[in-house]
């Protein structure tokens, strides 16, 4: 292959759908590039991105903080996130930057024609996802935040890192019953994986309702059909936040931000399927 080198590194890494979405938006663009998937863990992440001669990287599951430590330089999202998910190459070291949160506030507000002003929301999950997401939330003018986790103590910690007390608001599992109802819900739990998650109130959410999961395909069915029976207006999966992130990334690395509703139709099995070149 020409051009330049990119890739995407995590555990596991085979199913995933960067080098498709990056390989789709390159044709779009004319730019030549070569973008794969690397397998990396904690302990060989550093030695396999050295060894792999890009110039350019995304990093998923489980390496966005290892990938935050590496670099000699990081955006400020990147920072209040504490997780790197676009590494840019600096020379011999790397500058890093955290997509995933404009990247879902672009698909709810864009994508999904959502307005996120003065919206109450509630975050399921204070994992590397949640923490990416959160600030962009913030960022769009939401009037506040509740973050829920199973180990409260992770829900305290993002809601802490975030800043803004007054807006932001860290609870367990256990308090979900008494807080109300919500404009918007985001499931960023690994639940599925991790095991099913736990009952959630319908008194969560109402007519006036949306509801986005981070994850997509089967992971996201059973959190997507609890939503639509709590009677949420948008049911979502990630599949469109997964698409504008990488288009974000495409933008740092190349200068030019790729056209995404054609990637998210072909993905979601409706568009023209992906050429794999
Ligand atoms: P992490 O492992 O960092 O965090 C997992 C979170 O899920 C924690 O908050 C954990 O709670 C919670 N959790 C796991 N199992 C359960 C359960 N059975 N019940 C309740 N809570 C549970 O994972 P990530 O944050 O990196 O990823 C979360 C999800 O977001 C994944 O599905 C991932 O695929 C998706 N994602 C999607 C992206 C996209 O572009 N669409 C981008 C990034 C992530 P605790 O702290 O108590 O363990």
């Amino acid at each position: 292959p020409m051009g330049k080198r990119y890739a995407v590194f995590g555990t596991p890494i085979s199913h995933s759908q960067s080098p498709r979405i990056h390989a789709a938006f390159a044709r779009q663009t004319g730019i030549e590039l070569d973008y794969v998937s690397i397998e990396a863990g904690h302990d060989d992440f550093a030695a396999k991105l050295a060894a792999s001669g890009a110039q350019g990287a995304n990093v998923t599951l489980p390496l966005k903080e290892d990938a935050f430590a590496l670099c000699r330089e990081t955006s400020e999202r990147a920072r209040r996130a504490g997780a790197v998910n676009t590494l840019i190459r600096d020379g011999d070291g790397w500058r890093g930057d955290n997509t995933d949160g404009l990247g879902l506030v672009r698909d709810l507000t864009e994508r999904h024609g959502l307005d996120l002003r003065e919206r109450r929301v509630l975050l399921l999950g204070a994992g590397g996802a949640a923490r990416g997401v959160a600030p962009a939330l913030l960022d769009a003018g939401i009037s506040a935040l509740f973050v829920v986790n199973r180990t409260p103590e992770r829900a305290d910690a993002l809601a802490d890192a975030m800043g803004e007390p007054g807006r932001v608001h860290a609870r367990g599992w256990d308090a979900l019953p008494a807080l109300g109802e919500f404009d918007l819900l985001v499931n960023a739990t690994s639940a599925t994986r991790g095991g099913a998650l736990p009952p959630l109130p319908m008194a969560l959410a109402g007519l006036r309702s949306a509801a986005v999961d981070l994850s997509y395909g089967e992971a996201a069915v059973a959190f997507l059909a609890w939503a639509r029976a709590a009677g949420c207006t948008h049911a979502m999966d990630g599949l469109g936040m997964l698409v504008e992130q990488a288009a974000e990334s495409f933008l740092l690395w190349h200068g030019v931000r790729p056209e995404t509703d054609p990637v998210y139709a072909a993905l979601n099995g409706q568009g023209d399927a992906l050429v794999t070149a």
